[in-house]
Protein backbone atom coordinates (compact mmCIF):
# COMPACT_ATOMS: atom_id res chain seq x y z
CA UNK A 1 0.00 0.00 0.00
CA UNK A 2 1.50 3.11 -0.84
CA UNK A 3 1.21 5.58 2.33
CA UNK A 4 -0.48 9.37 1.54
CA UNK A 5 -0.87 11.62 4.24
CA UNK A 6 -2.92 15.08 4.92
CA UNK A 7 -2.22 17.83 6.98
CA UNK A 8 -6.07 19.40 6.35
CA UNK A 9 -6.51 22.90 7.90
CA UNK A 10 -8.79 25.45 7.59
CA UNK A 11 -7.88 28.88 6.10
CA UNK A 12 -9.55 30.52 9.14
CA UNK A 13 -6.99 31.65 11.46
CA UNK A 14 -3.08 31.67 11.58
CA UNK A 15 -1.18 28.21 12.11
CA UNK A 16 -0.58 27.46 15.79
CA UNK A 17 2.03 24.82 17.81
CA UNK A 18 -1.07 22.65 17.93
CA UNK A 19 -1.55 22.58 14.36
CA UNK A 20 2.24 22.36 13.39
CA UNK A 21 2.14 19.13 16.29
CA UNK A 22 -0.15 17.73 13.94
CA UNK A 23 1.51 18.64 10.61
CA UNK A 24 4.97 17.68 11.41
CA UNK A 25 3.59 14.33 12.59
CA UNK A 26 2.02 13.80 8.90
CA UNK A 27 4.97 14.74 7.56
CA UNK A 28 7.84 12.87 9.65
CA UNK A 29 5.08 9.85 8.78
CA UNK A 30 4.91 10.11 5.75
CA UNK A 31 8.65 10.60 5.22
CA UNK A 32 9.65 7.89 7.35
CA UNK A 33 7.56 5.29 5.27
CA UNK A 34 8.65 7.00 2.13
CA UNK A 35 5.23 8.02 1.25
CA UNK A 36 3.42 11.22 0.62
CA UNK A 37 2.65 14.23 2.71
CA UNK A 38 -0.50 16.33 0.89
CA UNK A 39 -1.39 19.74 1.95
CA UNK A 40 -5.10 20.40 1.92
CA UNK A 41 -7.41 23.68 2.75
CA UNK A 42 -10.58 22.56 4.45
CA UNK A 43 -12.42 26.02 2.94
CA UNK A 44 -15.87 24.80 2.51
CA UNK A 45 -16.70 27.55 5.51
CA UNK A 46 -16.99 30.77 2.89
CA UNK A 47 -17.96 32.99 5.03
CA UNK A 48 -14.48 32.90 7.22
CA UNK A 49 -11.92 30.98 5.11
CA UNK A 50 -9.68 33.71 3.12
CA UNK A 51 -7.31 33.75 0.93
CA UNK A 52 -4.57 36.25 3.29
CA UNK A 53 -4.67 32.86 6.09
CA UNK A 54 -4.40 30.61 3.05
CA UNK A 55 -1.11 32.05 1.71
CA UNK A 56 0.44 32.53 5.40
CA UNK A 57 -0.97 28.72 6.08
CA UNK A 58 1.86 28.09 3.01
CA UNK A 59 4.68 30.04 4.14
CA UNK A 60 4.53 28.94 7.79
CA UNK A 61 4.70 25.43 6.48
CA UNK A 62 7.66 26.41 4.07
CA UNK A 63 9.59 28.31 6.79
CA UNK A 64 9.40 25.31 8.83
CA UNK A 65 10.52 23.01 5.68
CA UNK A 66 7.45 20.54 6.17
CA UNK A 67 7.12 20.86 2.21
CA UNK A 68 4.09 18.90 0.38
CA UNK A 69 3.88 16.63 -2.60
CA UNK A 70 0.45 17.47 -3.44
CA UNK A 71 -1.83 20.60 -2.86
CA UNK A 72 -5.45 20.78 -2.92
CA UNK A 73 -7.98 23.26 -1.17
CA UNK A 74 -11.80 21.96 -1.26
CA UNK A 75 -13.71 24.68 -2.61
CA UNK A 76 -12.03 23.47 -6.17
CA UNK A 77 -13.43 20.49 -5.61
CA UNK A 78 -17.38 21.09 -4.76
CA UNK A 79 -18.91 19.36 -7.65
CA UNK A 80 -17.16 15.85 -6.07
CA UNK A 81 -19.18 16.73 -2.73
CA UNK A 82 -22.49 16.90 -4.71
CA UNK A 83 -22.06 13.82 -6.45
CA UNK A 84 -21.30 12.17 -3.23
CA UNK A 85 -24.05 13.77 -1.64
CA UNK A 86 -26.58 12.45 -4.56
CA UNK A 87 -25.15 9.21 -4.32
CA UNK A 88 -26.25 8.90 -0.21
CA UNK A 89 -29.55 10.68 -0.65
CA UNK A 90 -29.99 8.22 -3.23
CA UNK A 91 -29.10 5.39 -1.26
CA UNK A 92 -31.60 6.43 1.46
CA UNK A 93 -28.16 7.46 3.44
CA UNK A 94 -29.19 11.52 3.67
CA UNK A 95 -32.34 12.88 4.06
CA UNK A 96 -33.38 16.08 4.60
CA UNK A 97 -34.81 17.71 8.01
CA UNK A 98 -36.24 21.14 8.37
CA UNK A 99 -36.33 22.52 12.09
CA UNK A 100 -34.70 26.02 12.42
CA UNK A 101 -31.79 26.31 15.01
CA UNK A 102 -34.07 27.41 17.55
CA UNK A 103 -36.39 24.57 17.30
CA UNK A 104 -33.83 22.21 17.72
CA UNK A 105 -32.48 24.01 20.37
CA UNK A 106 -35.53 24.16 22.27
CA UNK A 107 -35.84 20.45 21.82
CA UNK A 108 -32.39 19.42 23.45
CA UNK A 109 -34.25 21.35 26.30
CA UNK A 110 -37.06 19.59 26.62
CA UNK A 111 -34.81 16.47 26.32
CA UNK A 112 -32.61 17.70 29.00
CA UNK A 113 -35.07 18.87 31.49
CA UNK A 114 -37.01 15.43 31.13
CA UNK A 115 -33.40 13.71 31.76
CA UNK A 116 -33.64 11.93 28.32
CA UNK A 117 -30.41 12.25 25.87
CA UNK A 118 -30.05 14.54 23.58
CA UNK A 119 -29.70 12.68 20.09
CA UNK A 120 -31.94 14.55 17.44
CA UNK A 121 -35.32 12.85 17.47
CA UNK A 122 -35.34 11.72 13.15
CA UNK A 123 -38.90 13.17 13.49
CA UNK A 124 -37.90 14.10 9.66
CA UNK A 125 -37.61 10.68 8.93
CA UNK A 126 -41.52 10.91 9.36
CA UNK A 127 -41.99 13.51 7.12
CA UNK A 128 -44.26 12.74 4.11
CA UNK A 129 -43.91 13.99 0.49
CA UNK A 130 -46.80 16.43 1.36
CA UNK A 131 -45.14 17.45 4.43
CA UNK A 132 -42.07 18.11 2.97
CA UNK A 133 -43.91 20.37 -0.19
CA UNK A 134 -46.32 22.36 2.34
CA UNK A 135 -42.66 22.78 4.98
CA UNK A 136 -40.90 24.00 1.11
CA UNK A 137 -44.25 25.96 1.03
CA UNK A 138 -43.48 28.21 3.95
CA UNK A 139 -40.03 28.75 2.66
CA UNK A 140 -38.39 26.74 4.48
CA UNK A 141 -34.86 24.90 2.92
CA UNK A 142 -33.90 21.54 4.40
CA UNK A 143 -30.80 21.12 5.55
CA UNK A 144 -29.37 17.29 5.10
CA UNK A 145 -28.55 14.89 8.01
CA UNK A 146 -26.42 11.49 7.28
CA UNK A 147 -28.94 8.30 8.82
CA UNK A 148 -26.22 6.70 11.83
CA UNK A 149 -26.73 3.16 12.05
CA UNK A 150 -26.84 2.92 15.86
CA UNK A 151 -23.94 0.16 16.42
CA UNK A 152 -20.85 0.04 17.57
CA UNK A 153 -18.43 1.36 15.68
CA UNK A 154 -14.51 0.19 15.78
CA UNK A 155 -11.43 0.96 14.81
CA UNK A 156 -7.42 0.35 15.85
CA UNK A 157 -6.10 3.66 16.37
CA UNK A 158 -2.35 3.67 15.74
CA UNK A 159 -1.81 6.02 18.44
CA UNK A 160 -5.11 4.99 21.00
CA UNK A 161 -4.97 1.55 20.05
CA UNK A 162 -8.60 -0.68 19.63
CA UNK A 163 -11.19 1.83 20.11
CA UNK A 164 -15.40 1.57 20.18
CA UNK A 165 -18.14 4.46 19.94
CA UNK A 166 -21.49 3.44 19.74
CA UNK A 167 -22.96 5.62 17.59
CA UNK A 168 -26.76 5.33 19.41
CA UNK A 169 -25.62 8.03 21.46
CA UNK A 170 -24.37 9.93 18.48
CA UNK A 171 -27.23 12.21 16.76
CA UNK A 172 -27.20 12.02 12.94
CA UNK A 173 -24.98 14.55 11.80
CA UNK A 174 -25.81 17.44 9.82
CA UNK A 175 -23.87 17.15 6.73
CA UNK A 176 -25.00 19.90 4.13
CA UNK A 177 -26.85 22.86 5.47
CA UNK A 178 -29.53 24.80 4.41
CA UNK A 179 -28.01 27.21 2.02
CA UNK A 180 -26.36 24.12 0.27
CA UNK A 181 -23.50 24.47 1.62
CA UNK A 182 -21.25 21.75 3.09
CA UNK A 183 -19.85 21.41 6.75
CA UNK A 184 -16.34 19.74 6.87
CA UNK A 185 -17.52 16.22 7.74
CA UNK A 186 -18.40 14.66 4.23
CA UNK A 187 -15.63 16.38 1.86
CA UNK A 188 -13.00 15.22 4.10
CA UNK A 189 -14.28 11.54 3.09
CA UNK A 190 -14.67 12.18 -0.01
CA UNK A 191 -11.11 13.58 -0.12
CA UNK A 192 -9.30 10.87 1.78
CA UNK A 193 -11.19 8.21 -0.66
CA UNK A 194 -10.30 10.38 -4.10
CA UNK A 195 -6.76 11.22 -2.87
CA UNK A 196 -6.29 7.78 -1.83
CA UNK A 197 -5.34 8.84 2.01
CA UNK A 198 -3.86 5.76 3.57
CA UNK A 199 -3.69 7.14 6.71
CA UNK A 200 -5.21 10.30 8.90
CA UNK A 201 -3.32 11.19 11.77
CA UNK A 202 -5.18 14.30 13.16
CA UNK A 203 -5.98 15.67 16.81
CA UNK A 204 -7.89 13.66 19.17
CA UNK A 205 -10.77 16.23 19.46
CA UNK A 206 -12.04 14.08 16.15
CA UNK A 207 -12.20 10.91 17.82
CA UNK A 208 -15.79 11.02 17.37
CA UNK A 209 -15.88 12.03 13.91
CA UNK A 210 -14.09 9.05 13.13
CA UNK A 211 -16.75 6.92 14.29
CA UNK A 212 -18.92 8.80 11.93
CA UNK A 213 -16.97 9.14 9.21
CA UNK A 214 -16.23 5.53 8.92
CA UNK A 215 -19.61 4.97 8.35
CA UNK A 216 -19.82 7.21 5.75
CA UNK A 217 -17.05 5.59 3.80
CA UNK A 218 -19.19 2.94 4.04
CA UNK A 219 -21.90 4.02 2.39
CA UNK A 220 -20.00 5.53 -0.04
CA UNK A 221 -19.04 1.84 -0.61
CA UNK A 222 -15.16 2.66 0.22
CA UNK A 223 -12.94 1.75 2.31
CA UNK A 224 -11.70 3.77 5.59
CA UNK A 225 -7.97 4.72 5.98
CA UNK A 226 -6.17 3.54 9.33
CA UNK A 227 -6.50 6.44 11.93
CA UNK A 228 -4.06 7.58 14.58
CA UNK A 229 -5.44 10.60 16.95
CA UNK A 230 -3.07 12.49 18.79
CA UNK A 231 -3.61 13.38 22.33
CA UNK A 232 -4.13 17.74 22.45
CA UNK A 233 -1.49 20.06 23.71
CA UNK A 234 -1.83 21.29 26.90
CA UNK A 235 0.01 24.66 28.03
CA UNK A 236 2.69 24.54 30.76
CA UNK A 237 -0.17 24.52 33.71
CA UNK A 238 -2.19 21.89 32.18
CA UNK A 239 -4.52 23.89 30.50
CA UNK A 240 -5.67 23.68 26.72
CA UNK A 241 -3.97 25.91 24.46
CA UNK A 242 -7.23 27.35 22.87
CA UNK A 243 -7.10 30.74 24.93
CA UNK A 244 -3.64 31.61 24.33
CA UNK A 245 -3.91 31.15 20.48
CA UNK A 246 -2.02 34.42 19.11
CA UNK A 247 0.75 34.27 21.42
CA UNK A 248 1.49 30.17 19.92
CA UNK A 249 1.00 31.41 16.61
CA UNK A 250 4.02 30.54 14.32
CA UNK A 251 3.78 33.89 13.22
CA UNK A 252 4.63 35.33 16.16
CA UNK A 253 7.16 32.41 16.78
CA UNK A 254 8.53 33.97 13.63
CA UNK A 255 8.94 37.50 14.79
CA UNK A 256 10.28 36.68 17.86
CA UNK A 257 13.28 34.86 15.98
CA UNK A 258 12.69 31.34 16.75
CA UNK A 259 14.34 29.00 14.73
CA UNK A 260 12.14 26.76 12.68
CA UNK A 261 14.01 23.60 13.78
CA UNK A 262 13.89 24.77 17.25
CA UNK A 263 9.92 24.32 16.76
CA UNK A 264 10.30 21.24 14.85
CA UNK A 265 12.54 19.71 17.28
CA UNK A 266 10.39 20.37 20.60
CA UNK A 267 7.44 19.56 19.00
CA UNK A 268 8.24 16.34 17.36
CA UNK A 269 9.53 14.69 20.77
CA UNK A 270 7.49 16.57 23.36
CA UNK A 271 4.90 13.25 24.57
CA UNK A 272 6.45 10.77 23.11
CA UNK A 273 8.74 10.12 26.09
CA UNK A 274 12.05 10.63 24.47
CA UNK A 275 14.12 13.66 25.38
CA UNK A 276 14.22 17.01 23.38
CA UNK A 277 17.08 17.24 21.62
CA UNK A 278 18.77 20.44 19.96
CA UNK A 279 18.49 18.87 16.71
CA UNK A 280 19.40 20.85 14.00
CA UNK A 281 17.59 19.01 11.01
CA UNK A 282 14.49 17.55 9.93
CA UNK A 283 16.28 14.09 8.84
CA UNK A 284 17.22 13.23 12.36
CA UNK A 285 13.55 13.27 13.51
CA UNK A 286 12.73 11.52 10.49
CA UNK A 287 14.42 8.46 11.96
CA UNK A 288 12.56 7.90 15.19
CA UNK A 289 9.58 9.05 14.68
CA UNK A 290 7.22 6.70 15.61
CA UNK A 291 3.05 7.32 16.39
CA UNK A 292 2.76 4.30 18.73
CA UNK A 293 4.91 6.34 21.22
CA UNK A 294 2.70 8.36 21.56
CA UNK A 295 0.74 8.37 25.05
CA UNK A 296 -3.58 9.30 25.66
CA UNK A 297 -1.87 11.83 27.95
CA UNK A 298 -1.57 15.44 26.70
CA UNK A 299 2.07 16.92 25.66
CA UNK A 300 2.92 19.84 27.97
CA UNK A 301 4.13 23.06 25.54
CA UNK A 302 6.12 25.25 27.65
CA UNK A 303 7.56 28.74 25.62
CA UNK A 304 10.38 28.58 28.23
CA UNK A 305 11.42 24.92 27.20
CA UNK A 306 11.17 25.90 23.74
CA UNK A 307 13.05 28.65 24.70
CA UNK A 308 15.98 26.84 26.11
CA UNK A 309 15.68 24.31 23.16
CA UNK A 310 16.52 27.76 20.93
CA UNK A 311 19.60 29.04 22.90
CA UNK A 312 20.71 25.37 22.98
CA UNK A 313 20.33 24.64 18.59
CA UNK A 314 22.21 27.94 18.03
CA UNK A 315 24.86 26.91 20.31
CA UNK A 316 24.89 23.28 17.88
CA UNK A 317 24.61 25.54 14.48
CA UNK A 318 27.84 25.85 12.23
CA UNK A 319 28.25 29.03 10.24
CA UNK A 320 27.36 26.95 6.90
CA UNK A 321 24.09 26.31 8.86
CA UNK A 322 23.00 29.88 9.74
CA UNK A 323 24.82 31.75 6.86
CA UNK A 324 20.94 32.08 4.81
CA UNK A 325 19.46 33.06 7.52
CA UNK A 326 21.98 35.68 9.12
CA UNK A 327 22.26 37.31 5.18
CA UNK A 328 18.25 37.46 5.35
CA UNK A 329 18.39 39.27 8.49
CA UNK A 330 21.50 41.26 7.35
CA UNK A 331 24.32 40.73 9.63
CA UNK A 332 26.58 40.96 6.66
CA UNK A 333 29.26 41.40 9.21
CA UNK A 334 29.13 38.25 10.80
CA UNK A 335 32.17 35.61 9.24
CA UNK A 336 32.66 32.30 11.01
CA UNK A 337 35.09 32.97 13.37
CA UNK A 338 32.37 36.05 14.75
CA UNK A 339 29.61 33.25 14.71
CA UNK A 340 32.08 30.99 16.77
CA UNK A 341 32.88 32.78 19.16
CA UNK A 342 29.81 34.60 19.86
CA UNK A 343 27.17 31.42 19.23
CA UNK A 344 27.13 30.10 23.06
CA UNK A 345 26.14 33.25 24.41
CA UNK A 346 22.84 33.68 21.96
CA UNK A 347 19.09 33.21 22.92
CA UNK A 348 17.69 33.89 19.53
CA UNK A 349 19.75 34.61 16.19
CA UNK A 350 19.24 38.39 16.46
CA UNK A 351 21.50 38.47 19.36
CA UNK A 352 24.11 38.27 17.40
CA UNK A 353 23.76 41.63 16.67
CA UNK A 354 25.25 42.92 19.73
CA UNK A 355 28.72 40.88 19.37
CA UNK A 356 28.39 42.16 15.65
CA UNK A 357 28.37 45.67 17.09
CA UNK A 358 31.19 44.82 19.56
CA UNK A 359 33.42 43.45 17.44
CA UNK A 360 33.12 45.09 13.66
CA UNK A 361 31.56 48.58 15.04
CA UNK A 362 31.94 51.38 17.90
CA UNK A 363 31.05 50.98 21.83
CA UNK A 364 31.71 52.80 24.74
CA UNK A 365 34.12 51.37 27.14
CA UNK A 366 33.14 50.78 31.02
CA UNK A 367 37.28 51.98 32.72
CA UNK A 368 36.28 51.95 36.26
CA UNK A 369 40.60 52.14 37.02
CA UNK A 370 42.03 54.39 34.08
CA UNK A 371 45.61 53.60 35.21
CA UNK A 372 45.19 50.33 35.23
CA UNK A 373 43.47 50.11 31.68
CA UNK A 374 46.27 52.27 30.24
CA UNK A 375 49.03 49.86 31.82
CA UNK A 376 47.32 46.95 30.12
CA UNK A 377 47.30 48.98 26.79
CA UNK A 378 50.33 49.90 27.05
CA UNK A 379 51.16 46.22 27.40
CA UNK A 380 49.01 44.91 24.06
CA UNK A 381 51.36 42.63 21.90
CA UNK A 382 51.57 43.78 18.34
CA UNK A 383 49.82 41.81 15.65
CA UNK A 384 49.27 39.45 14.20
CA UNK A 385 46.78 38.25 16.61
CA UNK A 386 45.63 34.77 17.25
CA UNK A 387 43.86 32.43 19.75
CA UNK A 388 46.49 32.58 22.24
CA UNK A 389 47.35 36.64 22.27
CA UNK A 390 44.94 37.10 25.14
CA UNK A 391 47.00 34.39 27.30
CA UNK A 392 50.01 35.92 26.50
CA UNK A 393 48.68 39.17 27.08
CA UNK A 394 47.31 38.60 30.32
CA UNK A 395 49.98 37.11 32.03
CA UNK A 396 52.10 39.88 31.02
CA UNK A 397 49.40 42.36 32.72
CA UNK A 398 49.67 40.44 35.82
CA UNK A 399 53.27 40.09 36.09
CA UNK A 400 53.37 43.94 36.00
CA UNK A 401 50.32 45.22 38.05
CA UNK A 402 50.43 42.45 40.37
CA UNK A 403 46.44 41.86 39.60
CA UNK A 404 45.22 38.66 39.28
CA UNK A 405 41.66 36.48 38.85
CA UNK A 406 38.75 38.51 38.56
CA UNK A 407 40.51 42.05 39.94
CA UNK A 408 42.88 41.26 36.13
CA UNK A 409 39.83 39.77 34.22
CA UNK A 410 36.90 41.71 34.85
CA UNK A 411 38.04 45.29 34.11
CA UNK A 412 39.51 44.47 30.59
CA UNK A 413 36.30 42.71 29.79
CA UNK A 414 34.48 46.40 30.58
CA UNK A 415 36.89 47.75 28.56
CA UNK A 416 36.94 46.00 25.93
CA UNK A 417 33.30 44.78 25.25
CA UNK A 418 31.24 47.91 27.55
CA UNK A 419 29.83 44.67 29.16
CA UNK A 420 30.74 42.46 32.50
CA UNK A 421 29.38 38.92 30.91
CA UNK A 422 30.17 37.48 27.12
CA UNK A 423 32.04 34.80 25.36
CA UNK A 424 35.37 33.89 26.08
CA UNK A 425 37.95 36.99 25.37
CA UNK A 426 40.36 34.75 23.91
CA UNK A 427 38.02 34.18 21.01
CA UNK A 428 37.19 37.97 20.81
CA UNK A 429 40.04 39.91 21.62
CA UNK A 430 41.27 38.92 18.02
CA UNK A 431 38.16 40.20 16.51
CA UNK A 432 37.85 43.42 18.04
CA UNK A 433 41.73 44.12 17.14
CA UNK A 434 44.37 46.15 18.07
CA UNK A 435 43.28 49.09 17.03
CA UNK A 436 40.05 49.31 19.07
CA UNK A 437 41.45 47.46 21.74
CA UNK A 438 43.33 49.98 22.49
CA UNK A 439 41.74 52.92 22.16
CA UNK A 440 38.35 51.00 24.20
CA UNK A 441 41.68 50.47 26.97
CA UNK A 442 42.37 54.86 27.07
CA UNK A 443 38.27 55.17 27.53
CA UNK A 444 37.94 56.23 23.60
CA UNK A 445 34.21 55.19 22.38
CA UNK A 446 35.78 52.97 19.48
N1 LIG B 1 -10.03 20.99 8.82
C1 LIG B 1 -10.09 20.02 9.89
C2 LIG B 1 -9.49 20.64 11.14
O1 LIG B 1 -8.70 21.56 11.02
C3 LIG B 1 -9.34 18.77 9.48
C4 LIG B 1 -9.54 17.64 10.39
C5 LIG B 1 -9.01 16.37 9.75
O2 LIG B 1 -7.79 16.22 9.76
O3 LIG B 1 -9.78 15.59 9.23
O4 LIG B 1 -9.80 20.24 12.24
Amino acid sequence: MSIRVRFAPSPTGRLHVGNIYVALNNWLFAKKQGGKFLLRLDDTDRERSTLAYAAVIEDDLKWLGLVWDEFTRQSDRIDTYEAAAAKLKASGHLYPCYETAEELALQRKVQSSLGKSRVYDRAALKLTDADRQRLEAEGRRPHWRFKLDPRNVEWNDLVRGPQHIDESSQSDPILIREDGTFLYTLPSVVDDVELKVSHVIRGNDHVTNTATQIQIYEALGAKAPTFAHLPLLVDASGEGLSKRLGSLSIMQMREEGLEPMAINAYLARIGTGHAVEAVTGLEALIADHDLSKFGKTSPRFDPEELKHLNARLLHALSFDQVKPQLAALNFAQVDPALWEAARGNLEKIGDIALWQQICRSEIAPVVPDGGFAAKAAELLPGEPWDGDTWKTWTQTVQKTTGKKGKDLFMPLRLALTGLDHGPELKALLPLIGRDRALKRLRGERA
